[in-house]
């Protein structure tokens, strides 16, 4: 994989673009955050770990 994925704020798009092919609003960079399934589950993988 290369590039960063860059996600929509008005929309939730994700994309590589800086602009979101959607709306044409500046994407920005995908962070880890709230809004990513990935960290929901890393976080029950921590739980887990810890357990
Ligand atoms: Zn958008």
């Amino acid at each position: 994989m290369s590039g960063r994925i860059r996600h929509c704020t008005a929309d939730l798009t994700y994309t590589l673009s800086t602009t979101c092919p959607e709306c044409g609003k500046p994407t920005v960079i995908a962070h880890p955050a709230r809004f990513s399934v990935e960290d929901r589950y890393g976080k029950y993988r921590r739980m887990v770990k810890n357990d």
